[in-house]
């Protein structure tokens, strides 16, 4: 069989080998890849489907904030799958941000698929959601430019792929946009008429990303404390999938901004199936962090200190512990010969706890099984 290599597999093999299930793909944001083994023992022991992703800030030509380019990342990550032995997973490229859309960044963004497709990449999320019309008279007019920049991109990537089959997310609503109301959320309209124009285009996306109340990374209290995320719209989520599927057009729910909410509400409320692929980013940052708050103190110690020192004139009035919060990602570049040098222990550590806590994500989203539903599937 092809998969004896243990590379990855296409991820529209992914979302049809799941096809109708009630279950949720965990796509995991390793901006720090020790974790990636912790993460495919239990995907690996749970028979679950993964995706394993950055998004183009996190991983580009030049590193990103990771240090890690497309090459570096997909390498590293199949020699974790090789490392366990797990078949079912791809390799996905999250946000492929647009936000501007002019010649000069669609020619960078066309150089950063190439270096995707090369560095065995197969899936795809094109995020052209910043280009929304605030002038648009209706709908259409408002998407017009996502639809122009996502269709050309969408063809470029099939070009590129040469007949190979690949995952493709798209995104109408920018995820976390506020307006003076709080955030802004997508309209089943809005979805439909996306997903419609892009079919028209012959571009067939298999999830949508929406907003629907989610954020990035952490929410925090007036205080500045983490607390949890309770702001994901589960009712508005249901009527734009109903509002898909009444329209006959094939296509899930990419949630992104999972970090912060509650397990036992994913498990218990998120519409599975209606959400099919749902990521996980900073949390696997923090699981790294928190382990060398222990095991690795003096490199927590300078992490801060860096962080601080970097970012505190930027964020008048916030707590130290925010600052640091918000924006110890940007260390990762700085720190990393040393995040990749830590004690054998550490590293024992880090993988035991992400394979835990992957265990409780793969349980939440019901996609204990997946794995096989999808291996049948392709042969
Ligand atoms: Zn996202």
């Amino acid at each position: 069989m092809k998969q004896e290599d243990y590379g990855p597999i296409s991820g529209s093999t992914i979302f049809k080998g799941i096809s109708g299930r009630k279950a949720i793909i965990m796509a995991a944001n390793t901006r720090i890849t020790t974790v990636a083994k912790g993460i495919f023992q239990a995907a690996k022991d749970t028979d679950s489907a993964v995706f394993m992703e950055l998004a183009r800030s996190e991983c580009d030509l030049k590193g990103g904030y990771t240090g890690l380019t497309p090459k570096d990342f997909g390498k590293r990550i199949r020699e974790a799958a090789e490392e366990v032995k797990f078949d079912i997973w791809a390799l996905h490229a999250d946000h492929i941000t647009i936000k501007n859309g002019d010649a000069t960044e669609i020619e960078q963004t066309r150089l950063l698929i190439d270096a995707q497709v090369t560095a065995g990449y197969t899936s795809f999320a094109i995020d052209a959601s910043h280009l929304f019309n605030f002038e648009g008279k209706n709908v259409r007019e408002e998407l017009e430019k996502n639809i122009q920049v996502t269709t050309e991109l969408a063809h470029y990537i099939k070009k590129r792929m040469k007949g190979e089959d690949f995952g493709l997310e798209v995104e109408v609503g920018e995820i976390g946009r506020k307006d003076g109301h709080g955030l802004v959320l997508t309209t089943p309209e809005e979805a439909v008429e996306f997903i419609k124009s892009l079919h028209t285009n012959e571009v067939y996306p298999h999830v949508l990303a929406i907003a629907n109340g989610s954020t990035h990374g952490h929410v925090y209290d007036d205080k500045g404390n983490v607390v949890e995320q309770l702001s994901i719209d589960i009712p508005q989520t249901k009527a734009v999938a109903k509002a898909l599927r009444d329209n006959k057009l094939n296509v899930g729910i990419a949630q992104h901004g999972i970090t912060g909410t509650p397990r036992d509400l994913i498990n218990q409320h998120f519409p599975k199936g209606d959400i099919i692929k749902g990521n996980v980013g900073t949390f696997w940052q923090d699981v790294v962090l928190d382990t060398f708050k222990v095991y690795e103190p003096g490199l927590y110690k300078d992490i801060q200190e860096w962080t601080l020192e970097k970012y505190r004139a930027a964020n008048p009035g916030k707590s130290d512990r925010q600052i640091v919060d918000g924006n110890c990602k940007f260390a990762i570049k700085e720190f990393f010969s040393e995040i990749y040098t830590v004690n054998k222990d550490t590293e024992k550590a880090i993988q035991a706890m992400a394979y835990a806590e992957s265990l409780i994500f793969f349980k939440a989203f019901s996609s204990y099984g997946s794995a096989s539903l999808v291996r049948k599937n392709m042969s």
